[in-house]
């Protein structure tokens, strides 16, 4: 058999469905006022109406649902006027109440689309739902991890939208590119905080695999699959086991899977139920969700300008590189700094080259957001200013000068006479630099003039070595070409 590991031809069309589950970022639970704020101790943000107490009343939380609306028009959505509740019924030790209030039957969102650049990924619906609570696996270690768990309901009924794609994606980087994408739109739009790792953005991944021209396969639902790197992980390793399972002549079976971070397999966790099985109802605690179209026109006129808006007026608007925008949009941060250095009057082309180029490697190399710096709109227009005025060469602000402003946030006139960094324009002073390169260099000079016009380099490098990178190349190339005259 061959190495699965090394085993890379696709023999089968790969076909993925994404639900994923947004927590809003409301204050207050779905349908109680209890705390939504994350890591405090377990149980502290609870009350009888999210611990599922008999007897107690749902409230439903204006703010989610404005979010949802948003999230659905941000996302192209149909909103459905009149939506309603239902419960989802189902036992697990971290759902007290013995259901989940959902949406069935009639989200509050269907028919949107989202596009990923190389095609777009129809939206099938979003609808509200509250999250249940947690189990957290306690005490000794074991085989397989703990022998007891303790229940954490902080989570239990805090506000969720499930957007649930059609089957339009056919690949593990479309599937990232999916949810990086949507992630995106959500963090522009405010209605939730993206933090993946938190919980704050899950997924469950739908595969299926078949040959050209049959129709979809049997498919598995992967659930647990919380960053980016498990998204693809998950997807290459459900490729690998389907598609062993049917070059065998076996079948998929139609169940719900597990990912496991560490080994980077999926485990059966339970045949997968359809929706027969947890016995939707109304819920009978909640009116039908009924909504003004005015309310609508509201979270419309609310939303600001999404990602893919703001890319493509930037690439026309300044002449910018495609790739160069997109990473300028990629976070609502790094767009707002962009759009306020401009206003101080600096060059769109030269800012956004120095957000993109010499900024963004240094918070790579740092794993720093741009907040996290002490780089401000003024630092960074001053130093362009001066660049833009010859004070201070392109060079040395990137060798010398923009770390300290994102370590520091000296300001730039201080750093320069500092550390006496101001490029010399004085003709005179270089041309006696030039001069004295020449006379130390005779044989180089002998070369040059023997027809050897590479040479020249040698001696700009020579003259930019004694001023310490600090004299203009222009004027270095002038003067050179006018003394080996
Ligand atoms: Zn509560």
């Amino acid at each position: 058999m061959p190495d699965m590991a090394t085993e890379t031809k696709q023999d089968y069309n790969i076909t993925i469905g994404l639900e994923v589950h947004a927590q809003l970022k409301t204050e207050s639970k779905l349908f109680c006022s209890c705390s939504t704020e994350f890591g405090k101790e377990p149980n502290a943000n609870t009350c009888p109406v999210c611990m599922g107490y008999p007897g107690v009343l749902p409230v439903l939380n204006d703010q989610a649902v404005d979010y949802a609306i948003k999230a659905g028009l941000a996302l192209g959505c149909e909103i459905d006027l009149n939506s309603k509740f239902d419960r989802k019924q189902y036992f697990y030790p971290d759902l007290p109440k013995g259901y989940q209030i959902s949406q069935f039957d009639h989200p509050i969102c269907n028919h949107g689309k989202l596009s990923i650049g190389s095609k777009d990924v129809r939206i099938l619906r979003i609808h509200m739902e509250e999250d249940a609570g947690k189990l957290v696996h306690a005490g000794a270690e074991r085989l397989h991890g703990s022998d007891y768990s303790l229940v954490d309901l902080n989570r239990a009924s805090t506000p969720l939208i499930e957007i649930v794609s059609e089957p339009d994606i056919n690949s593990a980087d479309e599937a990232v590119a999916y949810v990086k994408e949507l992630r995106k739109v959500l963090l522009y739009i405010g209605v939730c905080d993206g933090n993946m790792q938190e919980g704050s953005l899950r997924c469950d991944v739908n595969i299926s695999l078949a040959k050209d021209g049959q129709p979809l396969g049997t498919r598995a639902e992967i659930k647990n699959v919380n960053s980016f790197r498990s998204i693809s992980r998950a997807i290459d390793y459900e490729y690998k086991r389907q598609s062993q399972i049917l070059d065998e002549g076996g079948e998929v079976v139609q169940e719900t899977r597990l990912f496991e971070e560490n080994s980077g397999k999926t485990h059966s966790m339970r045949s997968k139920e359809d929706s027969h099985d947890y016995r939707y109802f109304p819920e009978p605690d909640l009116l039908p969700l009924s909504l003004e179209q005015a309310r609508v026109d509201k979270a419309r006129e609310s939303l600001p300008e999404l990602p893919q808006q703001k890319k493509t007026r930037y690439i026309e608007e300044f002449s910018i590189q495609e790739d160069t925008a997109a990473i300028l949009t990629d976070s609502l941060d790094t767009a707002n700094f962009f759009e306020e250095v401009l206003t101080k009057g600096v060059n769109a082309v030269k800012a956004a080259n120095w957000i993109t180029g010499q900024i963004a490697a240094y918070l790579n190399e740092h794993k720093l957001e741009l907040s996290q710096t002490k780089l401000t709109t003024d630092l960074l227009a001053e130093m362009l200013e001066l660049i833009n005025k010859g004070t201070i060469s392109d060079n040395i602000a990137k060798n010398d000068i923009i770390n300290e402003l994102l370590e520091h946030g000296t300001p730039v006139a201080k750093l320069i006479e500092d550390k006496g960094l101001a490029q010399i324009t004085d003709e005179s002073a270089i041309e006696a630099m030039v001069q004295e390169v020449l006379d130390a260099n005779p044989k180089q000079v002998e070369q040059f003039k023997s027809g050897n016009q590479k040479i020249k380099g040698f001696f700009v490098g020579q003259v930019m070595k004694k001023t310490q990178g600090k004299a203009s190349p222009q004027l270095v190339n002038q003067l050179l070409a006018k003394l080996l005259k």
